[in-house]
């Protein structure tokens, strides 16, 4: 066989792959959506039938031939790329592992994550620690499977972000607990303080937020954000989310909750943050292996970027003020716009790591990456799921002083473990702190705060789709920080970033 007819035969295959893992992530998203609880069991027979297809599909000495006999010499640099994406997810990753236990757990997941959801609504952790416990047993056995360098626990890491290793975590988050810990208490008590805010944050929560009108804002904002409503749609879920199946197929969700809007806006910002990096890649390599986000550390910078650095912006606030005074009237609740900024920049020791302000969020996650690195310490004994209820609650109790009294507010919060997405967490604060050094870069080649008051995402659009979008997978995370800052990965900007807006 000529390595073209190599390549052809290997094309035919990723086709298979690609129509596989759209139907899979359709029937995912309509799951979370909109599918009715008494489907659950008929939905997962299909989620399992599909996944042992597409196992099938790839995980054959035929195929796996094809893609290690092909000389990669002669290949363009996209081919190239898409061998060593298929070699890695697939033959060094899922391949280690027996079809029946990945059809199996995919269909676990699938129960654990609807058991989840009912759990937490109730505050019943009964209801779920087995199947979180069956979950946490499976991937360890997975990593066993997989095998791994240094500390288990980088195996699932690198799921997430490329070679990260505990040991570059552990010295992180040691730099957020010198550098931010400290800072929090003094500038919570301040604002506990300040008789004005607290007042104007009571008239805020105690007032009603119609729906509708909630909707109508997410429609304004995925307007002047410019995401594309002709290749992506917006709908509700219990957790916020995106999925998506190519750049013109990105579904995003968020939550309304009718005493605070403020919530629903914000999860909203961030999801378009992550559809926009989907809906500019590359059209060149849209429907390959090679087409998506290239890590969630860089996925996360796009949504954060978006959240935090423009969205909670004095100058975003200034600008969507008005729209936001149409709609609910808040002027008449006598909040202007630098009370609003305070507002979405309240800074409080609370439970909720979707609902944390920018100062404490890398807390929670530092507690979140605490509990994983421990659990994936050992392989070979049983995670007790009771303790590790309690550990939630008594790191919660070490870092941020207070000890949430609910699983709702504890352990049942995050939607993650329910669908074995361990190793994912702290990808969201390396994610911020890259958006910290991205947003600076920004600002040198446009005025952002001047963007900004204009809602004008013009120039931010373009930049960040050039240096960083359109690459999808044809660039490393390492590389990407370095086109779009030119400089490496400096967690020194994170940490300034919120000593200057939050320190005064
Ligand atoms: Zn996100």
């Amino acid at each position: 066989m000529t390595n073209q007819e190599k390549l052809e035969k290997i094309k035919e295959k990723i086709d298979i792959d690609n129509q596989l893992s759209t139907a899979l992530t359709m029937i995912n998203w309509d799951l979370e959506t909109e599918a009715p609880e008494k489907s659950v069991n008929q939905i997962s027979k299909v989620i399992s039938f599909l996944s042992g297809e597409k196992y099938d599909n790839y995980m054959n000495e035929e195929f796996k031939n094809l893609i290690y006999s092909i000389n990669v010499d002669e290949l363009s640099d996209i081919d190239k790329k898409i061998i060593e994406i298929i070699k890695e997810d697939y033959f060094e990753k899922i391949e280690k592992i027996p079809k029946e236990d990945y059809q199996k757990y995919s269909e676990l997941v699938v129960f654990s994550s609807q058991t989840w959801a009912k759990a937490k609504q109730s505050n019943n952790f009964d209801m779920f620690k087995n199947y979180l416990s069956e979950v946490i047993e499976y991937n360890k056995k997975f990593v066993k499977y997989r095998g791994w360098e240094g500390h288990p626990y980088n195996t699932l890491l690198g799921d997430y972000e490329p070679n990260l290793t505990v040991e570059y975590c552990d010295k992180f988050f040691d730099k957020l607990k010198s550098d931010i810990l400290p800072i929090i208490d003094n500038v919570v008590s301040k604002r506990k303080n300040n008789k004005e805010l607290q007042e104007a944050k009571k008239r805020l929560i105690s007032h009603k937020y119609d729906l509708n009108k909630q909707k109508e804002l997410s429609n304004h904002l995925m307007d002047i954000l410019k995401f594309d409503t002709k290749a992506g749609v917006l709908k509700e879920s219990e957790h916020p989310f995106t999925n998506g199946t190519s750049k013109n197929n990105v579904r995003i969700t968020t939550h309304y909750y009718e005493n605070d809007f403020r919530s629903a806006m914000y999860s909203t910002i961030h999801e378009i943050g992550h559809a926009l990096y989907e809906q500019h890649i590359d059209d060149k390599i849209n429907e390959t292996p090679a087409g998506g986000g290239v890590s969630m550390g860089i996925h996360e910078s796009q949504s954060r970027i978006y959240e935090n650095m423009f969205g909670r912006s004095r100058s975003f606030i200034k600008y969507l003020y008005n729209k936001i005074d149409d709609l609910f009237g808040i002027s008449k609740l006598n909040i202007d716009k630098e009370m609003l900024y305070e507002l979405v920049n309240d800074v409080d020791k609370s439970f909720i790591r979707v609902e944390a302000d920018e100062l404490t969020y890398s807390i929670h996650i530092l507690i979140r990456y605490e509990l994983e690195k421990e659990i994936f310490s050992d392989l070979n004994s049983v995670t007790d799921v009771d303790e590790l209820a309690k550990k939630w609650a008594d790191l919660y109790e070490k870092y941020l002083g207070i000890r949430p009294e609910t699983y709702s507010e504890g352990i049942l919060q995050d939607v993650h473990w329910s669908s074995g997405l361990f190793g994912y967490f702290p990808s969201y604060a390396l994610g911020t702190a890259n958006a910290a050094q991205i947003y600076e870069a920004l600002n040198k080649k446009t005025n952002i705060e001047e963007d900004l008051e204009n809602g004008d995402f013009s120039k931010i659009d373009a930049f960040l789709s050039d240096k960083i979008q359109k690459y999808g997978k044809l660039k490393t995370p390492d590389e990407l920080i370095q086109i779009s800052t030119g400089e490496k990965f400096n967690p020194d900007y994170y940490v300034n970033y919120l000593k200057n807006k939050f320190v005064k």
